[in-house]
């Protein structure tokens, strides 16, 4: 049985439909829209749709429809709704079930375009948010109350990796009856559990390490099948943010391989942490797998590794830190992360530059900090490339 199945047979083999021509790969369906046989034949369709029947790519897909259902089953989710984007899941998901008058509790470390959400435009439509430090558990019990409607968290922040207890958040939130709402990118569908530590919705930026090389934007929203038949699908259909069916052809690509990369990639990014961990020229080496990570037990226990990202702070400022990307041979300087090839990315000058500057500095975010997404190299090549910027860095 299909659902028996591991999670690396699931990857390769999970909700394959098949042509009349019995291709081996996936095939793209690079089509709008959908041929009726008779107008009694498209009246039914409207009415109600039967198994593998589509409308408009709008509505969905036959490869997309592969998609869903591949992350879903990966995911451990009843259903999952692909998107344009993650920042189109992302927003779908959160527009899709609020309206004015709810109230939302969320982290405050957030990806800038979620922020972004939280902060203009779900205000903006009446929705009350109150923004928590997500790693204090006492601000989460005082700011969730009786009808909070969604508590929203990154359950690994971004750039500074702060790991969120999805379980005991998940407790109050659901306690006062509200939904938790999981942006999962840093903890990656490979590593999730997500659904075991309560999290009612699970977001991936599909762009991140479902493709993985860097190819082709995309996002996915996993739930129950009444919330993404009930409430998301309803709202995405018409407002247009559906993912393409050439770009999910390529993340169902990227599924097929993500268990190996983000494997090797996070092996990788343990032994890269522990060779630069106590260099001088170092003020902190931030990876969620060093057990000198405040939450590194929170981390062990609520995922099956530890990502694929770190942080480097470099101890003498921006310049220093300038110095060390300039220098990078392998890494390249760039703003993706979870790619096959290593990111080197400065938050402060390019993803969270627009950020005040105390915001900045309550955030972790320091002039010294790099985050590098770990790609595919061999290890020894990016501890030696790191190494030698670091030797610039005084
Ligand atoms: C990249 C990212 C997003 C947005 O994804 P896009 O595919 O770029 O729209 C959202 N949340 C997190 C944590 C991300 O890293």
């Amino acid at each position: 049985m299909a659902q028996d199945w591991g999670k690396r047979t699931k990857l390769v083999h999970h909700g394959a439909r098949r042509s009349q021509y019995g291709e081996v790969a996936e095939a793209i369906y690079l089509t709008q829209g959908f041929v009726y046989p008779t107008a009694e034949a498209a009246e039914a369709r409207f009415v109600a749709l039967g198994e593998d029947e589509f409308i408009y790519a709008r509505y969905g897909n036959p490869t997309v429809a592969v998609f869903e259902e591949r992350i879903a089953a990966l995911e451990g989710t009843e259903d999952a709704f692909a998107t344009a984007s993650g920042m189109a899941a992302v927003s779908g998901a959160l527009t899709s079930m609020l309206r004015a008058g709810d109230h939302v509790v969320s982290s405050r470390a957030l990806f800038g375009s979620c922020l972004y959400i939280l902060e203009e435009v779900l205000r903006r439509y009446g929705v009350e948010v109150t923004f928590v430090d997500g790693t204090d558990l006492d601000q989460w019990r005082a700011a969730i109350r009786p009808g909070t409607k969604a508590v929203f968290l990154e359950s690994i922040s971004n750039p500074t990796l702060e790991v969120i207890d999805l379980k005991s958040v998940a407790d109050l939130a659901h306690a006062a009856g509200a939904l938790v709402v999981v942006d999962n990118v840093f903890a990656t569908p490979v590593f999730s559990r997500a659904v075991e530590m309560g999290a009612d919705v699970i977001i991936y930026s599909a762009t991140k390490h479902i493709d993985g090389q860097g190819r082709a934007l995309g996002g996915v929203i996993c739930g129950t099948r009444a919330f993404i038949r009930g409430v998301v699908e309803p709202y995405m259909k018409h407002t247009g943010g559906a993912l393409s069916p050439f770009n999910a052809w390529i993340m169902l690509n990227g599924l097929t391989t993500i268990d190996l990369r983000v494997r090797a990639q996070a092996a990788s990014a343990l032994a890269i942490a522990e060779a630069l961990q106590g260099d001088p020229r170092l003020a902190r080496v931030i990876y969620p797998g060093l057990t000198s990570h405040p939450q590194h037990a929170i981390a062990a226990a609520q995922m099956d590794g530890f990502g694929t990202v770190l942080a480097l702070d470099v101890a003498a400022g921006k310049e220093a830190a300038f110095r060390v990307l300039n220098a990078l041979q392998v890494a390249v300087i760039s703003n993706n992360l979870g790619d096959a090839r290593t990111i080197a990315t400065h938050p402060a000058t390019t993803t969270h530059q627009r950020l005040p500057e105390d915001q900045k500095i309550a955030l972790g975010i320091t002039p010294g900090l790099i985050r590098l997404s770990v790609g595919l190299e061999d290890t020894d090549d990016l501890i030696a490339d790191l190494r030698a910027g670091l030797d610039l860095a005084n």
